[in-house]
This record gives structure tokens, C-alpha cells and sequence, in this order.
């Protein structure tokens, strides 16, 4: 019998399968109980736009049809709503799509991407399954050190990887901060912003990385339909860099990398600004709830400016994401981010923080007596 883990490309060895969130219907089974909530994977808990809907029921007649591969509309409509010129735009299969795009153009054997500790996953899943190298900065609070990344960069790095907020962490860095790095680093040197949760952040001093592209030509932004616009089982999300970086990129794209049914709703999406604030004043209400909820409990948290919100127990996390699963209640575990003792949790309607907050009192209470019976 062949070894095929000899065959394969190095790098790719080295990797193990994403872990997604537990599937509501799995853990029903398993359990044998309905209604369990799942406040795992930073979806959208009000689904869709209204106008979302229609527009892909519309479609369903042009299904044999290939999409437009140049996203022609899309392209338009950004540049409409949010000024971005349709030559820096690139479409994926969901922002990781563009992600792995920017990696496959500018990485290989000898080369490395930086990354900050407790970062997006999907950084170190494109930089390995490309032969480059990863180098990790150890965080600062959870969030990423700047300072420590800049002095790190080398004649091999070709991508600095920023999420801004970070995913599990909710981590964001200032305008101030990422202006000053941006002026240091050397333009050879890639900087991927990726601003997937940027649509729910406030904070006046965050910077929005699409006004920061036109003065950096190094810096390429990266946008997604899957969390504020609720299109996450769609895949549909965009860069925007230097147009000679998106024609790269562009080179490597799939044709049709991004469906019909996405592009039409996507193109919808960005019209439904009613739906959007929604999406973003649910969003505070529920992490006022949670935050009000941690505070009470005296568990410890990593303020969020993201739809989630990470919560650290002191202790072995993994036994309280047990208790809640069998309270029917779906969260993440990050162990694999090198956050053992904290779970994340993303916000969702009222009615369910709510029953996450009931269940969590649970298990906590739960797991005191187990420890005292245990002596
Ligand atoms: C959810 C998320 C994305 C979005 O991924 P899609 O492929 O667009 O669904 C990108 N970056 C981070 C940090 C995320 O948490």
C-alpha cells in the first residue's frame, strides 16, 4: 500500500482539518433533544435580509447558466455604496477564498507569512499548505503586538496577516497604531487586513482599512458577506488592494469562483441598510447582556468589539462546553488557538443569550458540586 503522506507536498502534512462548530441536527440526535441553539460559528442569528430571499428565489430559473465571473454588478455596487473603484476588487468563495488567493500569488518554499498569536486559523491553513513558513508574535492582552511584528519582518516575509477585530479574540488595533506600522513596513512586505467583523465596530478610533488602500499600496483589505450581512452559507467576500495586486490575484481566481445566487445576493445585501443597523443593534443589546452576565458571574472576558464574545474560566474550558452541550447549547472551544480555558460564544437573538446565560449558571453550578463530591 502506497504511503500517500509521503506523496503529499510538505507543508501539507504538517496541517490538520478545520474543526467546524458542532451541526445543530448532529447534537439533536445524539442527545435525542430538540431546540438546541448554536452560538458557535459567528453567524448572523437574524439570517438573511427579507430582500436577500426574493432576490435568490428570482434566481432559480437562470440556475443552468454560468455566473459572471467578472462579478461585473457587484463590482458596480460597491463603487456605488461604498466608493471602492471595481479594478482593486476581488471576489471569493467567501473572504477565505481571497485569503488563500493572496497567499497562492505571493507565497511559496523560502518564504513566510507573520502572524499574531491566538490569530485566525486560516492564516497559518494558506501560508502551510503553500510550503511557506509561519512565524508567530507572541499577543499582548490576546491582541496583536505591532511593535513586535514590524521588528520580526525579514527579507522572507511577504505577508503580515492583521485581522482587525480577530477571531477568537475580538482584538482590534487602533488607527494610530496601524498607521504608524504601515508607514515602517517595508512596501515589498503584503499587509492583509482582513476586516470581516468591521461592520459591527464603533469604536472611534478604528480605522477602516478601505479608506487606508489608496495611500498604501501594500495593503490589501479583505471583506465578507458571512457575518453582519448573514450570507455566510452563501461563500461570497471580496478584497480590495492595488489594482496590480487584484489583477495577480485575479490571474489564479477560478472563473467562477463565486455562484450566481451569491452574487444576486450579495448585490442586494448591500441595499438593505435596514437590515444591516438591525443586524448591528442586536448585536450591542446582546453583548451588553452577555458582558452584564459575565460581570455577575465574575467570569473573565476579553472585551469584544466583534459578534462574539470569548470568555476565559481559569480552568480547563472543555468541561463546561460538555455541560452546555448537554443544556443544548452550541459554543466554540478554541483550544486549538492555544486558549484552553476560554469559550466563544457569538451573540444571538435576545431569547437565546438568554437561555446561554441560564445554561452557563447551570453548568457552573454544576461543575461546583462535582468538584466538591469529588473532594
Ligand atoms: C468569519 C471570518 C472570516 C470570514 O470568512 P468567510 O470565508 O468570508 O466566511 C474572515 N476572517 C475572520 C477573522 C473571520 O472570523
Amino acid at each position: 500500500m502506497v504511503d500517500f503522506l509521503k506523496l503529499a507536498q510538505p507543508g501539507i502534512t504538517e496541517l490538520s482539518p478545520y474543526q467546524p462548530g458542532k451541526p445543530v441536527e448532529e447534537l439533536e440526535r445524539e442527545l435525542g433533544i430538540a431546540d438546541i441553539i448554536k452560538l458557535a460559528s459567528n453567524e448572523n442569528p437574524l439570517g438573511p435580509s427579507p430582500v436577500v430571499r426574493a432576490s435568490i428565489s428570482g434566481q432559480l430559473a437562470e440556475l443552468a447558466r454560468y455566473p459572471d465571473g467578472s462579478a461585473y454588478q457587484l463590482k458596480d455596487k460597491l463603487q456605488a455604496k461604498l466608493g471602492i473603484v471595481p479594478a482593486m476588487v476581488t471576489v471569493g468563495n467567501g473572504s477565505n477564498d481571497v485569503l488563500e488567493l493572496v497567499a497562492r500569488v505571493f507565497l511559496g518554499p523560502g518564504l513566510e507569512s507573520i502572524v499574531s498569536e491566538h490569530s485566525f486559523v486560516v492564516y497559518p491553513l494558506v501560508t502551510k499548505s503553500l510550503g511557506a513558513e509561519l512565524t508567530v508574535i507572541p499577543a499582548i492582552d490576546f491582541g496583536q503586538d505591532l511593535k513586535a511584528t514590524l521588528a520580526a519582518i525579514s527579507d522572507r516575509t511577504r505577508i503580515v496577516f492583521i485581522a482587525n477585530p480577530n477571531n477568537p479574540t475580538g482584538t482590534w488595533v487602533s488607527k494610530q497604531s496601524l498607521l504608524s506600522f504601515l508607514d515602517a513596513v517595508p512596501e515589498e512586505v503584503l499587509v492583509v487586513l482582513d476586516e470581516a467583523y468591521a461592520e459591527y465596530v464603533a469604536e472611534p478610533d478604528y480605522p477602516n482599512g478601505l479608506e487606508l488602500v489608496g495611500d498604501y499600496p501594500n495593503l490589501i483589505v479583505t471583506r465578507t458577506f458571512s457575518k453582519a450581512y448573514g450570507l455566510a452559507g452563501l461563500r461570497i467576500g471580496y478584497s480590495v488592494s492595488h489594482p496590480d495586486i487584484a489583477d495577480l490575484m485575479n490571474r489564479v481566481r477560478q472563473p467562477f469562483n463565486v455562484n450566481a445566487m451569491s452574487l444576486a445576493a450579495a448585490l442586494v445585501a448591500l441595499d438593505d441598510e435596514a437590515h444591516l443597523q438591525e443586524s448591528i443593534r442586536v448585536n450591542n443589546e446582546g453583548m451588553k447582556m452577555l458582558t452584564d452576565a459575565c460581570d455577575q458571574l465574575g467570569l473573565d472576558y476579553i472585551p469584544s468589539v466583534g459578534n462574539f464574545l470569548t470568555i476565559d474560566f481559569g480552568r480547563d474550558a472543555m468541561p463546561i462546553y460538555e455541560r452546555l452541550l448537554r443544556e443544548g447549547v452550541i459554543v466554540r472551544p478554541i483550544g486549538v488557538y492555544g486558549m484552553p480555558n476560554h469559550l466563544r460564544v457569538t451573540i444571538g437573538l435576545p431569547e437565546e443569550n438568554m437561555r446561554f446565560i441560564d445554561s452557563l449558571k447551570e453548568a457552573l453550578s454544576g461543575g461546583v458540586k462535582e468538584a466538591l463530591s469529588g473532594g
